[in-house]
């Protein structure tokens, strides 16, 4: 085929059954690439009609879908972290429907922030606190209202939490200076006691979520922290309200009295992406009233899945998937139902991670479901919907702590569809 020899455009689109302006697109665009193809020197024999009508079907599929999570990691940040609980989705869903009481108070001008900080005050024990868009969001509003003109921060806790969030870095956005003190893997309260000075606004500390330090290690807590006489900040990360495994939970670093404690809404909190301020009542409306708030304000659909969250921590913590995933005790029952009905797999135990850049080193032991043959996994990724397991040894493994009960059905059809005599093999069975 030569360039003489393309169909017009219309001609084309006319083989697309699509919408006009869909087919016609999909025709300019299937043309420009042969055209391309031609001009470099392509030889092969191309069917336009069906590559049009490929264009125009993915042109129709959204961009940002579901996925199917068999990996075992609960907080996988490529996978958008938590999934909301059914009564979350349902506020998002009306709080999108129509207008809302987002700003409204009595029929006046109101504060976006009112909607959580009663549960927040509740749930964490803090005198007030609000939302922003994200834990780095929240994080950066801290150390910008209260950092003062020097933070003091350990040397240990200059760490990196992932996509380029360094510590130092954040500092120096806030407009704040840097004073490092202590060593990578040890520092005394004595240390800070000796860098506070008339020019200190903040201790910050920062919880290494995503590594741990082991042997000759020594760190300062957060109540002999709370004690040197200058505001703290503490960034904690995973958005633990009570204990869970080695994180830091929120409510013992409000209750040591530290100025502003920072966390997630969409790591071990189990909601919205969201970053959450909670703390002393003078350093919480110092960082509302701040100009990055604005800049850094929470929208209205992830307000409605963290109010939502929060009265769940409070009502039914069961019901947030995240925790149900974290206990989950019906695991083999799932991997069972799913091996039985899935040619060659078997239910093996296996080992999953928290992910999220929290709990580094906790194993969560369970039963998952092994398949012979990992060369499957690349198919599956690119399933609809994607489908996506762990390799181990050599094995796709599909770990139903991460599959939602919906899910199950979905998991068989999409095997079925790629193992080979797959949906033969179902119906015999
Ligand atoms: C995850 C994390 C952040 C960033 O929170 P995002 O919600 O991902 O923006 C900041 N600090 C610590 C210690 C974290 O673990």
């Amino acid at each position: 085929m030569s360039l003489r020899d393309l169909p017009p455009v219309d001609a084309l689109a006319a083989a697309v059954d699509a919408p006009r302006a869909v087919a016609v697109a999909a025709a300019r665009a299937v043309l420009a690439e042969r055209r391309a193809q031609l001009l470099a020197g392509a030889a092969d024999e191309v069917d336009l009609g069906a590559r049009a009508r490929e264009w125009a079907a993915a042109s129709g599929r959204p961009s940002l879908r579901r996925v199917l999570n068999a990996t075992g990691v609960i907080v996988h940040t490529n996978l958008g972290r938590a999934p909301l609980a059914p009564a979350a989705r349902d506020a998002v869903l009306a709080a999108a429907e129509g207008y809302s009481n987002l700003e409204w108070e009595d029929g006046g001008r109101g504060s976006r922030h009112v909607h959580v900080e009663p549960l927040l005050r509740e749930l964490t024990g803090a005198e007030a606190g609000f939302a922003v868009n994200n834990g780095a969001g929240a994080a950066l509003l801290a150390v910008a209202a209260i950092g003062g003109r020097e933070i003091v921060v350990s040397r240990g806790q200059l760490v990196e939490i992932g996509g380029g969030f360094r510590v130092p870095d954040v500092i120096a956005q806030a407009g704040a200076r840097l004073v490092e003190v202590g060593t990578t893997n040890r520092t005394r309260l004595s240390d800070y006691a000796d860098a506070i000075g008339p020019e200190t606004g903040a201790v910050l500390r920062v919880h290494r979520s995503n590594f741990r330090q082991l042997g000759f290690v020594e760190d300062v807590g957060i109540e002999a922290l709370c004690e040197l006489g200058v505001p703290v900040i503490d960034d904690v990360g995973s958005g633990a309200l009570d204990p869970v495994h080695d994180e830091p939970p929120v409510r013992r670093s409000v209750a040591a009295g530290a100025a502003l404690v920072v966390f997630s809404g969409d790591k071990l909190l189990g909601g919205p992406q969201a970053g959450l301020l909670v703390g002393r009542a003078e350093a919480v409306d110092a960082a509302r009233r701040h100009p990055l708030a604005r800049a850094l304000r929470i929208d209205k659909l992830s307000l409605a899945a963290l109010e939502a969250t929060l009265r769940l921590h409070r009502d039914a913590p069961e019901d947030i998937p995240v925790l149900a995933m974290l206990n989950a005790t019906d695991l083999r029952a799932r991997a069972e139902w799913l091996a039985e009905r899935i040619p060659g797999a078997e239910v093996i135990e296996s080992t999953a991670r928290v992910g999220g850049g929290a709990l580094p080193l906790v194993e969560l032991p369970g039963p998952v479901v092994a398949l012979p043959d990992a060369s499957l996994a690349e198919a599956l990724r690119r399933g609809d919907p994607p489908l996506v397991g762990r390799i181990e040894d050599d094995r796709l493994l599909l770990d139903p702590r991460t599959l939602a009960p919906d899910e199950l059905e979905t998991v068989v059809r999409l095997l079925a569809d790629h193992l080979p005599g797959g949906a033969a093999g179902l119906e015999h069975r």
